[in-house]
């Protein structure tokens, strides 16, 4: 009883089902690098979230669900109304998200 007071009631915030694909890079799905560069994709409406290095290729990058990816990292929540074709990235993980246009 206890433990469900107090655990959070908001811990996701994504309007997509928690079950809906998105990619992520190996790095931080297997490395524990940080979420650095998200992008919402115009066309088919598809979360990626990267840890922010240049050089990705198709083989780095990973399907997982968007609640697993909020598992990684929660404060990807604060994106979660970020329209379509919108990008943001931010320079460490405590820094402020900056958007910018696909
Ligand atoms: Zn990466």
């Amino acid at each position: 009883m206890i433990k469900k007071l107090f655990r959070k009631q908001k811990d996701y915030l994504f309007s997509e089902k928690k079950s809906t694909v998105c990619l992520v890079c190996n790095h931080i799905l297997e490395d524990n690098y940080s979420i650095l560069y998200v992008t919402h994709d115009k066309d088919d409406g598809m979360w990626q979230f990267l840890c922010g290095n240049e050089n990705h290729s198709t083989d780095d990058a990973r399907m997982i669900s968007l609640e697993e990816a909020v598992t990684l990292d929660p404060s990807i929540n604060g994106l979660h109304d970020m329209p379509l074709g919108l990008g943001a990235e931010r320079r460490t993980k405590s820094t402020e998200w900056k958007a910018f246009k696909l």
